[in-house]
């Protein structure tokens, strides 16, 4: 039988506050253990929280890209649990008012664009981080450390709809949603930190079924790279055990990035084991208007309208993708255009050449001593036939290795193209004399054999000679 995947994903991700979602302890990564904690976010008895608000100002900014609606009035909830990374037993959550609701964000797979529905966007706290001993999970460690730094940490939700039909449209979805939450500059969204998480509801349906089938929940998904990779392992699953005649558990399962596998971690929950109940401790979240305009106003060109931008550069709508994608490399274009450079030539070089040595050299080009002014005077001098473009490539490695600018390289080397025609018409007849073979065919009608001939003068003047020069002055000299 032939079955359609569905999924819908959660996706967490941590604020950039100051502060946790309910203390003024300080929200930071990295710090020795236990140490970023207080009698609020550790669940001493007679505290109270309060609500950050800038964590609300950053999750109404989300919403209102993801073209949510921002309800007038939201509410926090108590969701319980009992787990060693909760010292309260419970999470301050959000359940049945959720701060928005109600969006969509358009995503776009080998050229196909869809729209995929967002349910909500809500607030909650963070738990501890539990560091496992001899094992990767609780079950089977030997024994669990307790690090309560991240306990209240500012989280946002992002719910979607079950709206993707495949583990590769999962993986983009998360990936542009990242890239519009680092654009909006509320989260970081480092998967491998945690900083950004993803928990994947699956089913299979028969095709043509308009009723869902049996979800599970895949947890532990640590990379982009694993969204898919949990996907595929799940997504098989479900078809072996629905084409045998069975049926699948309801259940929340651990996807090991190892083995590529998922196994059951426990039966599911439902709504009403967490026992919801408002939390009596704080107010509603009631955002003015005014406050929502004003936020609204703050956000600023969208990854898909920048996108759409420098298309209209002429930059070529996959390398537009691609740079977009990389908000650093994309501010480079821009300010390099300011500069006077040519967008789709910016474009080339950056995703070329650039992109190529920060890879090989593991750096990231804010790293190196290089602005958008050095590129745009490397172009310049290309432009104005200074340098060939052989020559230019060369300028370039040097001034990302050294951090010296291009004018002063360019001075240093004497690696000027050779603009003296005079020079390169002697050097043109030389070459001619010294290939009779090669000068032979050509005058027989091998015209590609002036390739050659082109190349035996980039030779002689070590790269420094205009290939357009370069031939027409072999056609002189060939006479
Ligand atoms: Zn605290």
């Amino acid at each position: 039988m032939d079955y359609e995947t569905v999924i819908g994903l959660e996706v967490h991700a941590q604020l950039l506050t100051a502060s946790k979602m309910f203390c003024s302890c300080p929200n930071q990564f990295g710090d020795k253990p236990n140490t970023n904690i207080c009698p609020v976010c550790t669940g001493q008895p007679g505290v109270l929280p309060v609500t950050n608000k800038k964590a609300v100002e950053l999750a109404i900014k989300t919403a209102l890209a993801l073209n949510c609606t921002v309800e007038p009035s939201s509410v926090f909830a108590r969701k319980h649990y009992f787990y060693p990374d909760l010292p309260k037993n419970l999470q301050i959550s959000q359940y049945e008012l959720p701060l928005a609701t109600k969006g969509h964000l358009e995503i776009e797979v080998d050229g196909v664009k869809r729209k995929i529905g967002i349910t909500r966007v809500h607030l909650e706290e963070d738990a501890g981080k539990l560091v496992h001993q001899g094992a990767a999970r609780i079950m089977g460690a030997d024994s669990s450390l307790v690090d309560y730094n991240r306990t209240g940490t500012p989280l946002m939700e992002i719910v979607s709809e079950p709206d993707l039909r495949s583990p590769r449209e999962a993986a983009v979805y998360t990936e542009t949603l990242a890239n519009l939450l680092r654009y909006l500059a509320v989260t970081d969204a480092k998967m491998e930190e945690g900083s950004l998480r993803c928990d994947a509801n699956i089913s299979l349906r028969p095709k043509g079924e308009a009723k869902f089938g049996t979800k599970t929940e895949v947890k532990n998904i640590n990379s982009f790279r694993a969204i898919e990779k949990a996907l595929l392992a799940e997504e098989k699953r479900h078809e072996e055990v629905l084409s045998e005649g069975g049926k699948i558990t309801q259940e929340t399962r651990f996807f090991d990035d190892v083995t590529e596998t998922t196994t059951g971690m426990r039966g599911k929950e439902y709504a009403h084991d967490y026992r919801y109940f408002p939390e009596p401790d704080l107010v509603p979240v009631e955002p003015p208007r005014t406050w929502v305009a004003e936020i609204k106003a703050t956000i600023g060109e969208l990854p898909w309208q920048r996108k759409a931008r420098f298309v209209g550069l002429s930059v070529a709508g996959e390398a537009a993708q691609l740079l977009v994608n990389d908000k650093p490399l994309a501010d480079f274009l821009d300010a390099a255009v300011k500069l006077g450079a040519k967008a789709p030539t910016v474009a080339n070089w950056l995703i070329g050449d650039i992109t190529a040595y920060c890879k090989e050299n593991k750096k990231e080009l804010a790293g190196l001593n290089f602005p958008p002014a050095e590129l745009a005077e490397l172009l310049t001098l290309i432009e104005k036939g200074t340098l060939s473009n052989k020559i230019a490539k060369e300028v370039l490695f040097t001034a990302l290795q050294t951090g010296k600018p291009v004018k002063e390289i360019v001075a240093a080397s004497g690696m000027t193209q050779i603009s003296d025609e005079g020079e390169l018409l002697k050097i043109a007849q030389e070459v001619v004399k010294s290939n009779p073979k090669q000068v032979e065919q050509y005058k027989g009608g091998k015209e590609a054999v002036m390739m050659f001939l082109v190349g035996q003068m980039m030779k002689a003047t070590k790269g420094r000679a205009n290939p357009e020069a370069a031939t027409r002055l072999l056609k002189q000299a060939l006479g």
